[in-house]
């Protein structure tokens, strides 16, 4: 096969971000390089680190770079809760219109938990809902928050579930919803979901109000497939069912739009553990398989999986967050010896 080499945009972003992303691109690197796939990081910072050095929450720098490249690899960027500046996150997700986040929950083998071998998709709505950011103090004691639902929005994450279902035979599609009460906006949600299922009979299509959900995912998560749902709903559900396969460590995304795609971690930064050697990187490399798939990087994204998978089954090098006893860089280890 000749060599090939992907220029990727890189943001290790903060907290556990940096950890995590480096042990990432340490097994991207070893895996890939024997062979023939090797990667130019192009490598930027956002949030309150950019801020300080270049004025600006998201250099303009980070922009042009995501936009030449179409591809980025991302650790978490955190979000100052209740005031100071608005989400990275989100910020990138609206620029670069990734309007469907794919999150993927497998439990990996070996992995003792309450729910073994699950394996369901999460198929969130990325730029809109309560997530739009037009929020306003109408005076001192009364805030509001605009909740904006587009057909156009709804449409293309709906028709992004069904074609994936589609082409990876999944058999079923719940649209998860609160139209009892928000009957305008997410009425027009399923709306929505109703018109772009009739055009796939081979996919069974249901709908499941979002409390219920919760307890319906809690009691049997195996009766659901694929969860197809609005932006807020879909962030809460991710981590609810990460807790199904051992955690937040572990479950990946991808931001995808018509011209881009960012892969990252369902996890935000978790500041408790950062600096400590003590995240678990997973998420982020099965974000990084992703991306490798998305690349046309097969037998790359095969080979770390498989990899990882040994790790997991072993069990023996594992981090603390899935019951184990060993830090970020020798996990990292560990899946480099077993690729
Ligand atoms: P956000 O709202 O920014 O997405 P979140 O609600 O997903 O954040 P996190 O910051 O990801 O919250 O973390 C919640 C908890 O999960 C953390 O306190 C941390 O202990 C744990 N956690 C998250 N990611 C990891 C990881 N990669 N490895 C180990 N523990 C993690």
């Amino acid at each position: 096969m000749p060599s090939r080499t992907h220029q990727i945009t890189l943001i290790p972003g903060d907290g556990i971000g940096p950890e995590v992303t480096s042990a990432t691109v340490s097994i991207l690197e070893a895996a890939c390089t024997p062979l023939g796939c090797t990667f130019d990081w192009h490598t930027y910072n956002a949030g309150a680190d950019a801020f300080a050095k270049t004025g600006e929450y998201i250099p303009k720098a980070l922009y042009d770079s995501i936009e030449q490249n179409r591809v980025a690899l991302k650790g978490p960027v955190g979000t100052p809760i209740g005031a100071g500046f608005s989400s990275i996150n989100v910020a990138l997700r609206k620029k670069f219109d990734l309007y469907a986040n794919f999150r993927p929950v497998k439990t990996l083998p070996g992995l003792k938990t309450n729910y073994p071998n699950i394996d369901l998709i999460i198929f969130r709505e990325n730029t809109e809902d309560l997530y739009a950011g037009l929020e306003v103090m109408i005076n001192p004691d009364i805030a509001q928050s605009l909740k904006i639902i587009t057909s156009n929005g709804s449409t293309r994450i709906a028709k992004a579930a069904f074609e994936y279902a589609r082409k990876h035979g999944r058999k079923k599609i719940h649209a998860i919803h609160k139209a009892n009460i928000m009957k305008l906006s997410d009425g027009l949600f399923l709306r929505c979901c109703r018109k772009v299922a009739e055009g796939y009979p081979e996919v069974t299509y249901a709908e499941h109000i979002v409390d219920n959900t919760c307890m319906q995912l809690v009691l049997n998560p195996y009766q659901y497939d694929i969860i197809l749902t609005t932006n807020l709903y879909g962030d809460i559900l991710s981590d609810l069912c990460s807790a199904f396969v051992g955690g937040l460590g572990l479950v990946p995304g991808a931001n995808l739009g018509k011209e881009c795609a960012i892969f990252e971690a369902v996890h935000g930064s978790a500041p408790d553990i950062a600096g400590q050697d003590k995240a678990n990187p997973t998420a982020v490399l099965q974000s990084a398989i992703l991306m490798l798939h998305h690349l046309n990087e097969p037998e790359a994204a095969n080979k770390i999986h498989a990899a990882l998978e040994k790790v997991y089954a072993a069990g023996t090098s594992l981090t603390r967050d899935v019951g184990g006893t060993v830090g970020t860089k020798a996990f990292a280890e560990a899946v480099i010896a077993a690729l």
